[in-house]
């Protein structure tokens, strides 16, 4: 059988990601990857990968199976998700959770009319932690889910650090609260403010001369990124910033403690450790383009989620074989 074509729209730290995922696998090959830059200026880690502008990627219309859509959620994916969904299949990782009804909308508008499937915001969360939320409170009716993130490295609260005056690098992690999960652990459903959940440490390389008291004072009373949390200011030389803290760690857990019964206390809990959240999240993707592919010939059109994506249809394992190894 021939293998599932894909394409790649953007090459950030997701999309770098995306072509070492599709490496992985061997039921799928890479045919493009596509940027907004001049092609001939992108600095591909793998010189075998072939770049074209994304006006030209219209073009490919027949050589490519779902285009994996690797732009950011703030303003790429917002304009490209439904401008590619009206030419491809396409998965994505849209991640403001706030805005995903309104995105779903012109998404499905697009996809509906010229039967493309789209799956939306796929990678871990939203994506993997949802599944999840949702799976443990259809099982456990009686009870309360709880989410918490890190150790991770938030790129919104690291901007927010190298911002401060006297500062020259730095970067944030998010760090959920041993005790805060020990509590949710132990079945107590406790209500918890997110700064119970949550503590934020920093790491900073400071300017010459610059006064090390003054940027942790202004640091830690940051309000809405640092004030109402327990923050951590740690003062470290160039060499450890780029030693010690260049990857980008994340993952989490996703607790729920439920009741059956009148008095069994049930636990469910699903958890990442990721060493590379941009190059998790791209696995994610590249997973459920494979859905994507399937469900498009089973003629499923339109948005989707993964709530819409049967487990099965991410597998490159046919289904006898899932029923025979793995049930
Ligand atoms: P990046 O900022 O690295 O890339 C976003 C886009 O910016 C790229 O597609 C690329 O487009 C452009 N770009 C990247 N590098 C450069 C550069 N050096 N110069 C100019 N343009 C550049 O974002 P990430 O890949 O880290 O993340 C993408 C999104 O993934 C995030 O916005 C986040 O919302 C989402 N995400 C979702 C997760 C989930 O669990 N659902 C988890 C992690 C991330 P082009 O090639 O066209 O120029």
């Amino acid at each position: 059988t021939s293998k599932i074509k894909l394409g790649i729209v953007g090459y950030g730290n997701l999309g770098k990601g995306a072509v070492k995922a599709i490496k992985a696998t061997e039921d799928m090959e890479l045919m493009a990857v596509f940027t907004r830059r001049d092609p001939e200026t992108l600095e591909l880690d793998d010189p075998s990968v072939k770049a074209v502008h994304i006006d030209n990627a219209s073009e490919y219309q027949n050589d490519i199976d779902v285009m994996v859509l690797c732009g950011g959620s703030a303003t790429d994916l917002p304009e490209q998700t439904p401008h590619f969904a009206s030419m491809f299949n396409t998965v994505d990782s849209y991640d403001t959770h706030a805005k995903i009804p309104e995105f779903y909308q012109s998404v499905n508008e697009a996809a509906a009319k010229h039967d493309t499937t789209a799956i939306i915001s796929v990678g871990w969360d939203p994506g993997l932690f949802s599944l999840n939320r949702v799976i443990a409170e259809a099982i456990l009716p009686n009870g309360e889910n709880y989410s918490f993130w890190g150790k991770g490295l938030s790129q919104g609260h690291s901007d927010a650090v190298r911002r401060v005056e006297g500062v020259k690098s730095g970067v944030q992690y998010t760090i959920p609260s041993e005790d805060a999960i020990k509590k949710v652990r132990s079945g107590a459903n406790p209500e918890l403010t997110k700064s119970d959940k949550h503590r934020r440490v920093c790491y900073i390389v400071a300017e010459d001369g610059a006064d090390k008291a003054t940027i942790e004072e202004t640091i830690k009373t940051m309000p809405n990124y640092f004030a109402d949390y327990e923050t951590e200011v740690n003062f470290i030389s160039e060499d450890e910033l780029a030693r010690d803290h260049s990857k980008a760690p994340h993952g989490g857990f996703v607790i729920r403690g439920g009741k059956t019964g009148e008095r069994n206390d049930q636990l469910y809990e699903f958890s990442l450790t990721l060493d590379s959240n941009p190059e998790f999240t791209a696995s994610v993707l590249v997973a459920y383009a494979r859905a994507a592919h399937l469900m498009n010939q089973e003629k499923q059109f339109g948005a989707k989620t993964v709530y819409d994506v049967a487990p099965g249809y991410i597998s490159p394992r046919s289904a006898e074989e899932l029923r025979r190894d793995y049930l």
